[in-house]
């Protein structure tokens, strides 16, 4: 039985339907993330699940049990909210107790799991500091300290890296994916990162416009996007698209449009041939076109720099392909000119293709 499942929610503000119809399962100690551009309505998911938003329609299920008349704290969750509410009079350890000690809990119990909490945040030598004495990302470890504590049987993370500086946000995801091997519990983890997503992920539930575009391993979803927008959203730099169609060129079959034709592999071209679409999208990842000079033509793609990104071992070139634009990305250390054309050859198996009108993968 999944631990939790959201079946068919919808969330309106008066008439306005922001969530149409959410379905999900979440397996037990399952991390999921919840990932989309802002306003695609991941957090009102998250706070219906907290109890913190009613639902419109629809039901959420944790175990067996509806819960979506119930209480926030009758649902066993804990929550790290974005802006981490940490109560700005009490210390460190007072914060982490929190829950603990409106429950009662003994005294032993309760300084046993915070200190066992602090330990693994490495937060023990901040035990006596009230969050105003603390940095950014200390404050951060104290939030999640403080959720960790109380043993819930799920924890639920509204953005908690987002309001901490880039490099400590990198160092935190990596703090967080340790605490992740640590805790085996059920998480759903709310961003709009990208790279959050697809490094913490056991699941990627992909938001747009209050649907889900996708859900899958952070593979499944990298390798087999199945519409562009999941394509363009994971990946960085992002996956180029060209508009292009299918042509049958005696025998072979081409994908091709301004600036570039390119032959597909044999399994790949009958799914294309059999698509009705007559103008497709290609969609091609940075990382999946090689520079090679002398690759044979219908393997590679001429482009035109025009701009060179350094961005250390790799730079990042903006190309023309015919009147559109392509990145790929280039060891730094080989020369070349603003204006220079160069050839890249394409990896074929990892071309996709999209419906030009629908923007669903073909094949
Ligand atoms: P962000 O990353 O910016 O937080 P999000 O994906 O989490 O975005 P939500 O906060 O879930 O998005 O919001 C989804 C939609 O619901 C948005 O269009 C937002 O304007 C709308 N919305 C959220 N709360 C309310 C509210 N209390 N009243 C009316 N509309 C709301």
């Amino acid at each position: 039985m999944p631990r939790i499942r959201l079946e068919n929610l919808v969330k309106r503000y008066g008439d306005f339907e922001v969530l149409h119809g959410i379905n999900l399962e979440m397996e037990e100690n399952e991390f999921t993330v919840f990932v989309g551009p802002s306003g695609c309505g991941k957090t009102t998911t998250l706070r219906m699940i907290a109890g913190l938003e009613t639902v419109s329609d629809g039901e959420i299920y944790i175990g067996d049990r509806p819960v979506s008349q119930l209480e926030p704290k009758a649902r066993d969750l804990a929550m790290v909210f974005q802006d981490y509410a940490l109560y700005p009079h009490m210390n460190v350890a007072k914060n982490m107790s929190f829950a603990l000690r409106l429950q009662r809990r003994p005294r032993k119990e309760i300084d046993e799991k915070v200190g066992l909490v602090a330990e693994m945040l490495g937060l023990t030598k901040f035990l006596h500091r009230k969050p105003g004495e603390l940095s950014g990302g200390q404050r951060q470890r104290v939030a999640m300290g403080r959720a960790l504590a109380r043993d819930a049987g799920t924890f639920l993370f509204d953005e908690p890296l987002s309001n901490l500086d880039a490099k400590l946000r990198c160092q935190m995801r990596a703090e967080l994916a340790i605490m992740r091997q640590k805790v085996r519990k059920n998480m759903i983890y709310v961003t709009h990162d990208q790279i959050e997503a697809m490094t913490l992920g056991d699941r990627i539930v992909v938001m747009n416009g209050g649907y889900i575009q996708q859900q899958g391993t952070p593979e499944e979803l990298f390798k087999q996007p199945a519409n562009k927008f999941v394509a363009g959203f994971l990946g960085s730099p992002p996956m180029n698209f060209l508009g292009a169609k299918i042509q049958d060129l005696g025998g072979q079959v081409f994908v091709s449009g301004d600036g570039f034709e390119v032959a597909l592999p044999e399994e790949r071209a009958s799914v294309a041939l059999g698509h009705s679409a007559s103008s497709v999208i290609l969609g091609i990842r940075p990382s999946d076109l090689h520079f090679s000079p002398h690759a044979p033509d219908h393997e590679a793609i001429d482009l035109k720099v025009i701009v060179s990104e350094y961005i250390g071992a790799q730079s990042v070139l903006l190309c023309n392909c015919g009147a559109q634009k392509i990145e790929v990305e280039l060891k730094s250390e080989t020369p070349i000119a603003l204006g220079e054309t160069l050839r890249f050859a394409v990896n074929r198996e990892a071309i996709h293709l999209f419906d030009s009108e629908t923007e669903v993968a073909i094949g």
